[in-house]
């Protein structure tokens, strides 16, 4: 494709960064709208598997990436009295830990420090009009500025509002049926390099894991209504709070440590475990990219791979095509099977059997958790580790791109 006009990419996170890259190694002039004030840190414990690996590998931020691994070796599950119930080393069948344990915050760093001289990134705006040309798209900033670009790329999260400007009929929330909430507390003495998870009576999930030199992160998920169709993917932080305290209370040590934490937490994160799902990826010259096209949520451990593919592959297609609608068509062709599989691994279901309710359902739960633990156990369940962790490697096969720049 041309690359006389600028591609603008709405979302400084993990997609937007990722796809920037790409985008000035085939040499297109890059614009980045962030919304955020200035680069957002933050964010939890995610791991880059399979594919994802790859894309990383592909530009060599492999050492870096190793560099800020949060060193996490393994889970232990608890009871409510904190006593340990399970031990799952890393690479243990059923465990959490992967080999790429990564803040979320330290991974969006590193993207955004390997283009942020590159390109041309503007913070504290966002997109609130499109105009779309024969030739380009017209743009109206927040800012009240206008310009033109060659095509838009949403990669502004689950809550994208671009997408909402051509996409909004095309595209649902999937509500799982559980809310979750994400944030720090601080470090403290008996906090070390294993993953900490409790599962509770009223179906409350907690896992408190390394975040650093200062931090431990959290991540509690329960079982809730769906949010009412006005209300926000992230509700008010009054109102989270309140909500996320009702389902700590009375849920054990760790919970009452979180909830002693709870009114000093700064970055806060909060809202519905929602999948979204868009039957298009494009409109025009817009189209959409990472959490905005097909957030599977944090609960599958696959959201930062998918968005480090998808941007991999949609800047390879807008290279390789003559038009931006065939390298958008080709985008999604290439994706879409990829996205679908990976989100249906998460069904409504499966989200309501892990976070059992009743006593009966815990004594299930921590029976399977008892027997994970066991070494014997794992030693039976080896081969299907080996089996699995080739089946992730497997997972999609990257096309291969010529740089033509
Ligand atoms: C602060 C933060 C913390 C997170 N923590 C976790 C976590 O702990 N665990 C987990 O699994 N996932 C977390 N996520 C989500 C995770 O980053 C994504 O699932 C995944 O990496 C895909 O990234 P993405 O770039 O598509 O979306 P995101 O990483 O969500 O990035 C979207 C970016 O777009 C920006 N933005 C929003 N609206 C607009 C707009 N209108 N115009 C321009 N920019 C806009 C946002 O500020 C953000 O920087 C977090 C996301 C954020 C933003």
């Amino acid at each position: 494709m041309k690359r006389t006009k600028s591609i603008l990419i709405c979302g400084a996170g993990v997609a937007g960064p990722a796809c920037a890259w790409w985008l000035k190694r085939y040499g297109f002039k890059v614009v980045v709208a962030e919304k955020a004030a200035s680069f957002r840190e933050g964010g939890q414990n995610v791991d880059v598997k399979g594919a994802g690996q790859q894309v990383i590998a592909m530009m060599n931020l492999t050492m870096q990436i190793d560099a800020m691994n949060t060193g996490e070796c393994g889970q232990k599950w608890l009871d409510a009295a904190g006593r340990v119930l399970a031990t799952l080393p890393k690479g243990s069948v059923g465990g959490l830990t992967s080999d790429f344990e990564i803040l979320r915050g330290n991974l969006a760093r590193i993207l955004f420090d390997a283009t942020r001289d590159a390109c041309d990134y503007r913070f504290g705006t966002s997109v609130v009009a499109l105009d779309e040309s024969a030739e380009g798209v017209w743009v109206t900033f927040a800012t009240g500025a206008v310009e033109e670009f060659a095509m838009v790329i949403c990669a502004d999260g689950v809550g994208s509002s671009t997408r909402a400007l051509a996409l909004a009929k095309q595209t649902r929330l999937r509500y799982l049926g559980a809310y979750m909430a994400f944030f720090t507390i601080p470090r403290r003495a008996g906090d070390d390099s294993w993953a900490y998870s409790v599962n509770g009576i009223g179906g409350t999930m907690i896992h408190l894991r390394p975040g650093g030199l200062a931090n431990t992160t959290v991540l509690v998920t329960f079982p809730a209504a769906p949010p009412a169709p006005h209300e926000k993917q992230v509700n008010s932080v009054h109102d989270a709070r309140h909500m996320l305290r009702a389902a700590l209370s009375g849920r054990g040590t760790v919970a009452e440590r979180i909830v002693g934490e709870l009114d000093a937490v700064r970055d806060f994160y909060f809202g519905p475990m929602s999948q979204v799902q868009a039957s298009h990826w494009s409109s025009g010259r817009l189209v959409l990219l990472g959490d905005a096209a097909h957030c599977p949520t944090p609960f599958t451990g696959k959201g930062t791979a998918l968005a480090l593919v998808g941007a991999y592959v949609l800047a390879g297609e807008i290279m390789r095509c003559a038009s931006h609608t065939e390298a958008f068509d080709a985008y999604e062709t290439i994706l879409r099977p990829y996205v679908e599989k990976t989100q249906q691994e998460l069904t409504p279901r499966l989200v309501r059997m892990l976070h059992v309710k009743t006593r009966s359902g815990i004594a299930i739960a921590r029976f399977v958790q008892r027997l994970l633990g066991s070494r014997f156990i794992q030693y039976l369940l080896a081969p299907r580790a080996v089996a699995h962790a080739r089946s992730v490697e497997a997972d999609f096969a990257l096309p291969r791109y010529q740089t033509d720049a």
